[in-house]
């Protein structure tokens, strides 16, 4: 029997197959996806160990009953995707995952050349480092027609790294390679033309978060940003999602970060590296809305096109990565959710103290 492996199959997120037609629904709120996200399938599933990922080769289920970024990922031909994709307005983007296996470099040249000659739509590839020993490997996928990489990095120290995907699980992955690879895609593709993945919540603190978000600034990579979600099955099933006031301030200083407004050495943290003062007035910022919307690459509009809805929660909420414009309700949750009469009572403590 044929088996339905990558290239000549693929799999979409959920959002993708209802947006391509696949599937018949729509999403709460009448989210709109904008980026299409895909991913390479093999029979051996991704050889990386990760132990938070729904991918994970330690994780008890076989790769087809699996999640990743909590959502199913349905596999269809990749024919049939290129056709529906065609002419579809609504999508800027395709950002195709590469998975940690064997065949996965030469297989994604593939898929991203076929995509960007016959949909003329923005190429993401979310890369694997562990793949691309050499920065001419970078250079091969720009020429297939990728104008953007991401990097997920995920855990935000060296050593929560080793311990998650590295030596700890027995995995692949070098916290030092990736960084590098960070750099030489830094220089291939432009700076911000890089984004890393980073998962808020797999034990670090908001400092080491905060330091590792205004590392990929300095190297000109944004950070896109993911709450964990304890994926079932995974070895991390029983560890609990970040605190909501702990993710909305991350998502605050990844925009003041990234957009520039200020940096990690602004910034305060308490003794347990909680942070307690964003180094700018961040009331305008909270009044946008915009700093909370799910981060990721852009579309043809500038805005971003990776908007993967309900891929860090339920629909039934609370929503963490806002995949459309938070509204004025939204607004005031999110002011609670941060817990910014406790920063500030904090702050005047300080003050006080220090008069
Ligand atoms: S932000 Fe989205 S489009 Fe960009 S690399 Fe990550 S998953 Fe792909």
């Amino acid at each position: 029997m044929e088996q339905k492996v990558s290239p000549e199959y693929i799999q979409t997120s959920l959002a993708a197959s209802l947006t391509l037609g696949f599937q018949q629904g729509s999403f709460h709120r009448n989210a709109r996806l904008k980026g299409l996200n895909l991913l390479l399938h093999y029979e051996e599933g991704c050889l990386g160990k990760c132990h938070f990922c729904g991918l994970s080769k330690s994780r008890r289920e076989g790769p087809k009953g699996k999640t990743f970024i909590r959502v199913d990922w349905p596999l269809y031909p990749l024919e049939e995707i290129i056709q529906r994709t065609k002419g579809k307005d609504q999508i800027h983007r395709v950002c195709i995952s590469m998975i940690t296996h064997p065949k996965a470099l030469e297989d994604t040249l593939y898929v991203t050349q076929r995509l960007r000659e016959e949909t003329g739509l923005y190429i993401s590839v979310l890369i694997s480092p562990t793949l691309i020993p050499r920065e001419n490997l970078l250079d091969v996928m720009k020429k297939a027609g990728a104008d953007r990489v991401g990097i997920a990095v995920d855990a935000a120290t060296p050593e929560l790294f080793d311990r998650l995907r590295g030596k700890g699980v027995g995995g692949p992955h070098q916290w030092d390679h990736y960084w590098k690879v960070v750099q030489m895609a830094a220089s291939v593709f432009g700076k911000f033309h890089v984004g890393i993945h980073l998962i808020v919540g797999l034990g670090e603190t908001e400092k080491e978060m905060v330091q590792t978000i205004q590392r990929g600034q300095d190297l000109g990579a944004h950070t896109h940003l993911f709450s964990f979600f304890p994926e079932k099955g995974s070895p991390m099933e029983e560890h609990s999602p970040p605190s909501l006031g702990q993710y909305r301030r991350i998502q605050l200083t990844r925009w003041i970060i990234n957009e520039g407004l200020g940096s990690a050495s602004q910034m305060k943290f308490d003794e347990n590296g909680r942070l307690i003062d964003f180094g700018t007035n961040i009331n305008p910022l909270l009044q946008m809305g915009e700093p909370f919307m799910t981060s990721g690459c852009p579309g043809r509009d500038g805005k971003v096109a990776c908007n993967r809805p309900y891929g860090n929660e339920r629909p039934s909420g609370p929503i963490r990565n806002f995949p459309f414009m938070p509204e004025k309700e939204d607004i005031e949750d999110i002011k609670e959710q941060l817990e910014i009469s406790s920063l500030s009572s904090f702050l005047r403590k300080q003050e006080s103290e220090s008069l």
